[in-house]
């Protein structure tokens, strides 16, 4: 049988019943829908629910806790291997319950970031899913889309493909639809085939879809790549770390402990049961699960906030970000260009006051011709800058599709940001409407039946240029015209406008170099207002220490004026010329100075990632081009634009923002710190209760004192402070200021910045507290001695966890009502604790007695004593 390169488009799709002119219809795409099943890549498969299980018992905090319930068990005590046991099976469930949410969360996030495609079914250009393309639908491709399937191309239109992927080589191939090969070819030589997942670099192209999903050729590569596991976050394996230590040393300190209890005389089996329950209440079990649950629940806030999270690492990685590199277009500036000024011959013409100019009419003529956009009942449609020139262009009695008609295009030279130029050929068929025939008559001689039209930037233009119009005839192109050119451009520039140059150039025949000696035309300038959200968001970033950068390949001029606008400030600017001419090591001594870059080339924007990042920052970078990948893929958080972005970009992003809008990068990076914050409060919250317990065990042998809790005793500090208070921190809200100190660098120590202080001093105040009440109350032979210290205890975790909440806030201030998760998980664990003294059963479990209602007041006074101590701590810092 021949291979598909081998036939005619036509008999390919004869052979699979599609069709060249109006494609499949809908009912038959979905037919092959349910047939053939949707055109996926099977995804690495996700854990079962037993690997998710297993995952969370072999953790080393977890199998410590295991140990500690056999020892226990074999030691004696069968009422501690159970309540060890408990604590092991209520984390396992927490753990795992979370862990398929978060699973959930990110699968629904994967789904979201699905690329559509534009296929042709019915007769009409359709957007559709991805995942439902289907064989022998006809797909259409433009620069910067990722194949969706495997086909055979129909239409080329100077199309180039980077079939990397695939064939390894990165340097893109010319595809050619009217090829017929004869012979066998390898993958890389069909020049007249395409393969889902490879990119399209340059032109524009249909194929008919042949294969989709697993049939694809990689498809058949994925097959051998399928169990691909996910990676843990630095943050997880940093914390991983930090479990071992405190492990560790969880064991070192109870054996401390022990053996002084036992050189006191205490049992040795009673010591050992002790041993066991210290390094178990030590031990912050809660921590893995907490850290899974907040990256994951995050990245579902951010999505809210318009940033859909590609990579979970991206999650807290935005919390530390330090500088933004943000295009202008779009992102900063609201996407919506006009059309303002005409600049022809150094007359500058408002755009309603050129209204019956004819002599502007070519401009605006070569500016719609020269243009891939489109009009739709009176709706632009492509890109802004070119839509602007459209929407004028009909505004004066010049519709598109007319031009279109009278002037068809026969060959182009796309856009492209290096370049910054875009060239077309047309026919020009006669007869031409009267008002039109005129202006044609000027400009082109008789003989004339084709032209050239271009327009990009300036001084992209300018070496393409060798005559310029000027009051209605061609002169040659003089130094002294040239500067009149270029002060006019800049006095257009200056009003924060982009200009755009046109030049054409009639000709009899095909030329050999299409942009070649052009006559200059003239100039539009247009405007695109500034987002009204950007600036607050430029400012709240100043605040937080995050520096913003602008880069623009637009001219200096219009982007320092935006930049002005917008705050951005007065930092110097450098252009891509000065950035071609410095190498890195230069670049990277200026680098951190510098606010805006203008008329900069994509490869230019990798440059300047790697000159911030060898000066230490964090860099977040925006972009939406084909040729913006390199330098997303080396930020540390890749931003693409959901919107106008193209799907190369998006897939090499971290984040993709669903609105186009600076202000959702900033949002996002809040939610980061907002996550790395309520881990931290995490963190310090067990840890200073679990030192503070520490302190009064350590400390009562020396006293002459017993060991003042007994063993299930500390195991329910620990099931109810560790488990349910601490895992509710992490829904803590923003605190008010979290935008208001400088990031976190991933390598800083998470116990910076006064945590490490807090969790010693706070630690030490609780265990003092609780000594006191041991030496009292025992000293004075009170029976109920250990119940006390064992409700105070209690007391005291509870009310702590209501005092970390904000690390520098009063609680009065944020309230109790701002996380009611907390507040559940504070009243239960009160009833629980009230359970635990005073039911008769409990009691004869826990060895607790009732306390009376003095005694309980005093615990429950003394239980806040700690909470009382935070607060004045928080107050005397603000
Ligand atoms: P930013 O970098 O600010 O987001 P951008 O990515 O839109 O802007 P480019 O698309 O690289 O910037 O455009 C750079 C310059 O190229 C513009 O200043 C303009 O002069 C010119 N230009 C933009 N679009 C076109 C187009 N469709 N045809 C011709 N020239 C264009």
């Amino acid at each position: 049988m021949s291979h598909w390169y081998q036939l005619e488009a036509d008999v390919v799709a004869r052979q699979i019943n599609s069709d060249l002119e109006d494609g499949l219809t809908t009912a038959t795409a979905q037919q092959r829908l349910l047939r053939d099943g949707p055109n996926e890549l099977m995804a690495a498969k996700g854990k079962s629910p037993w690997q998710v299980l297993w995952g969370q018992i072999s953790e080393p905090l977890v199998v410590m806790l295991i140990v500690a319930a056999v020892i226990s068990g074999i030691v004696g005590d069968l009422r501690d291997a159970i309540a060890i046991l408990a604590i092991v099976i209520f984390n396992a469930t927490l753990g795992f319950r979370q862990e398929r949410k978060a699973e959930r969360a990110l699968a629904a996030l994967k789904k979201l970031a699905v690329p559509t495609v534009r296929v042709k079914r019915d007769g009409q250009i359709q957007e559709c899913s991805m995942v439902s393309v289907v064989r022998g639908d006809l797909v259409l491709l433009e620069t910067g889309n990722v194949v969706p399937a495997d086909g055979r191309l129909v239409e080329t239109v100077n199309l180039q493909v980077q079939e990397a992927t695939l064939t390894g080589e990165s340097a893109p191939v010319d595809k050619q639809a009217s090829a017929v090969l004869t012979e066998e070819q390898p993958l890389g030589d069909r020049c007249n085939m395409v393969y889902h997942s490879t990119t399209i670099t340059r032109g524009r192209g249909t194929f008919v879809v042949t294969e989709t999903g697993m049939e694809t050729e990689i498809g058949h590569i994925a097959r051998m790549l399928q169990s691909v596991d996910v990676e843990a976050t630095p943050l997880q394996k940093r914390l991983a770390q930090l479990g071992k230590v405190l492990g560790a040393g969880a064991i070192a300190i109870s054996l401390v402990i022990a053996t002084m209890g036992f050189i006191q005389g205490e049992p040795l089996r009673q010591m050992l049961i002790t041993a066991v329950s210290i390094a178990v209440a030590a031990v912050p079990e809660g921590l893995p699960a907490v850290v899974t649950i907040a990256l994951a629940l995050g990245a579902e806030r951010m999505l809210k906030r318009q940033a859909l999270i590609r990579h979970l690492p991206a999650v807290e990685t935005l919390g530390s970000v330090t500088t933004i590199c943000s295009d202008k277009t779009g992102t900063l500036t609201a996407n919506r260009m006009t059309v303002t000024v005409l600049d022809m011959a150094d007359e500058q013409v408002a755009l309603e006051d050129a209204l019956n100019n004819p002599s502007l009419s070519l401009l605006l003529l070569s500016g719609a011709l020269c243009n891939d956009a489109s009009l739709d009942n009176d709706q632009a449609i492509g890109d802004p800058t070119e839509a602007a020139l459209i929407t004028a262009a009909a505004q004066l009695g010049l519709p598109k599709r007319k031009l279109d008609q009278l002037w068809p295009r026969i060959d182009e030279v796309p856009f492209d940001s290096d370049r910054k130029r875009m060239t077309t050929y047309h026919r020009c068929e006669q007869p031409l409407p009267t008002f039109l025939q005129q202006t044609w008559q000027q400009v082109a001689p008789s003989h004339t039946n084709t032209v050239v039209f271009s327009k990009g930037a300036l001084h992209s233009l300018i070496p393409t240029l060798d005559r310029v119009w000027v009051d209605d005839q061609v002169q040659p192109l003089t130094d002294d015209l040239r500067q009149r050119i270029c002060s006019a451009h800049d006095h257009l520039a200056n009003q924060g406008l982009r200009v755009l140059g046109l030049a054409f150039r009639p000709l009899a025949s095909a030329p050999e170099e299409l942009e070649h000696q052009l006559v200059f035309l003239g100039m539009m300038g247009l405007m695109d207002p500034a987002r009204p959200e950007v600036k607050d968001a430029i400012g709240l970033c100043q605040t937080a220490g995050i520096q913003v950068v602008m880069i623009t390949g637009d001219h200096p001029l219009t982007a320092k004026h935006i930049a002005q606008d917008l705050g951005i400030g007065s930092n110097p600017l450098l252009t891509g010329q000065d950035l071609s001419k410095m190498p890195v090591d230069e670049l990277e001594t200026v680098v951190t100075k510098i606010g805006v870059y203008a008329r900069v080339t994509p490869e230019d924007k990798l440059k300047i990632v790697q000159a911030l990042q060898r000066r230490g920052h964090i860099v977040a970078m925006t972009g939406d081009g084909v040729n913006d990948a390199p330098a997303l893929k080396q930020a540390d958080i890749g931003v693409a634009m959901g919107i106008t972005g193209t799907d190369v970009a998006k897939e090499a992003a971290d984040i993709v923002l669903q609105d186009d809008n600076f202000a959702s990068i900033v949002a996002a990076v809040r939610e980061g710190r907002v996550i790395y914050d309520n881990i931290r409060k995490f963190i310090k919250y067990t840890l200073a209760g679990n030192v503070g317990q520490l302190w009064l065990l350590f400390l009562a042998p020396f006293l002459g004192m017993p060991i003042p809790l007994v063993p299930i005793q500390i195991l329910w500090i620990n099931l109810i402070a560790d488990g349910l208070l601490a895992l509710a921190l992490s829904f803590e809200p923003a605190e008010q200021r979290v935008m208001e100190r400088p990031p976190y660098h991933p390598n800083e120590s998470i116990f910076s910045r006064g945590m490490g202080a807090d969790i010693l001093w706070i630690g030490l105040f609780l265990g003092l507290i609780l000594i006191l009440v041991a030496y009292d109350y025992q000293s004075s032979g009170n029976p109920a001695w250990q119940t006390m210290v064992f409700t105070t205890l209690a007391f005291s975790r509870i009310a702590l966890s209501e005092g970390v909440r904000s690390s520098s806030e009063s609680l009065f201030r944020i309230g109790l009502l701002s996380n009611t998760k907390l507040l559940g998980a504070v009243i239960v664990t009160f009833c629980l604790q009230l359970v635990v003294i005073y039911v008769p059963v409990c009691q004869v479990f826990f060895s607790t007695v009732a306390l009376n209602g003095q005694e309980f007041a005093i615990a429950l006074l003394l239980g806040t004593v700690i909470f009382w101590a935070v607060e004045f701590k928080k107050a005397l810092f603000r």
